[in-house]
């Protein structure tokens, strides 16, 4: 659908048109969020990187979204452009003999928009070991990669290679896992518990280096964790765990043990299923940003009157608060 047209425009070579005043709710996996001043798809990364250069030489702040489900976007939305990155190409890579001699383990190369659940699926398919934890898991490659996305003992930087971004000074760079100082639910690439739009750098691809197995026992694998998964998280509208797990414990099992399972503010709800997911069971156009704002605060006063612990929030702020 196309919509009014506006002045704020890049050119051509860019192959897109902005959309102004786009809603952002239909976008986030929890369908709560406000709308961007300008809105752009993008599906191809040649298009990504002249948007994205394109707005820096322009002064316009932008904000990459992925699949949103680790951001909660505020009701008044996101001032700037937010792109939404599609592109989705994940393919297996054979290693270069000539530059790995020693080792034959094959690479998955996946855009920084593919479904991370689906790259896993993919090198499942091939029978390569190493993202089996990540098969149900939301969002993209690319805000896997920013967060140290991780489930089932598995994380991002087990298998990470390195990953393909534009820096920046607006430079196209390949960087080794290892340069990005990851910790759990951490990079150095990623940006603070509330942001905004802004000049930072964007993922564009990452590739993973993965070991042949045995495929029925990698299929088998895989089906338990979904299967695990169904057992154990609900089906509604979330953002996933709201709150990282404190050295040693659990966030769900402090919000359960403060009796806050079920509890609502609005339309937002502890979840009955699991205690650190915050659901908004009315989809777009159910809770508000500022009712999951103020729920989160009940729960991290009430965990840290009951037990000393103050919880830290997994999930992201983003946009324009007041
Ligand atoms: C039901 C449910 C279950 C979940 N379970 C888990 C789990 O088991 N383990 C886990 O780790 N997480 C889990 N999550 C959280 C979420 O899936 C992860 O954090 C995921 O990696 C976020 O990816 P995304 O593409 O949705 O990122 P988004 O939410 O779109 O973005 C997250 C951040 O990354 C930035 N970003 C995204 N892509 C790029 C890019 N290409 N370049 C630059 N910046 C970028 C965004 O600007 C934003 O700051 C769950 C979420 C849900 C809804």
């Amino acid at each position: 659908m196309k919509t009014a047209t506006i002045a704020l425009q890049p050119p051509a070579s860019v192959g897109l048109e902005l959309e102004a005043n786009r809603s952002l709710a239909g976008l986030t996996s929890i369908k709560i969020g406000g709308p961007a001043d300008y809105f752009a798809t993008v599906t191809h990364p040649h298009q990504l990187l002249r948007l994205v250069r394109w707005a820096r030489g322009v002064d316009l702040p932008y904000l990459v979204l992925g699949g949103g489900s680790n951001v909660l976007i505020s009701d008044a939305g996101v001032r700037g452009l937010v792109i939404h990155n599609r592109c989705r190409t994940v393919r297996i890579d054979p290693a270069p003999c000539c530059l790995y001699p020693q080792d034959e383990r094959p690479f998955l190369f996946a855009e920084a928009g593919a479904l991370l659940a689906g790259a896993a699926r993919t090198s499942i398919n091939e029978g390569l070991a190493g993202l089996e934890w990540a098969v149900s898991v939301p969002g993209t490659v690319g805000g896997a990669v920013i967060n140290n996305a991780g489930a089932h003992g598995g994380e991002i930087k087990d298998n990470l290679w390195d990953v393909m971004l534009l820096d920046e000074a607006d430079e196209v760079q390949i960087i080794r896992a290892a340069e990005l100082e990851y910790g759990y639910r951490h990079s150095n690439l990623k940006r603070g518990e509330s942001i905004q739009g802004g000049f930072g750098p964007v993922v564009l691809s990452a590739n993973f280096r993965l070991s042949p197995g045995d495929g029925e026992q990698i299929r088998a694998t895989a089906q338990g964790f979904l299967e695990h998964r169904r057992r154990t998280q609900p089906i509604e509208p979330s953002l996933g765990s709201t709150f990282t797990n404190p050295p040693g414990d659990y966030a769900g099992r402090l919000i359960d043990a403060a009796g806050l399972r079920g509890e609502r503010f609005g339309s937002i709800e502890v979840s009955q299923t699991h205690a650190n997911f915050l659901v908004n069971p009315a989809g777009v156009g159910g809770a508000k940003a500022a009712d999951v704002v103020a729920m989160m605060a009940l729960i991290q006063e009430t965990v840290y009157q009951r037990f000393g612990v103050v919880l830290q929030p997994e999930i992201q702020r983003v946009g324009e608060w007041s």
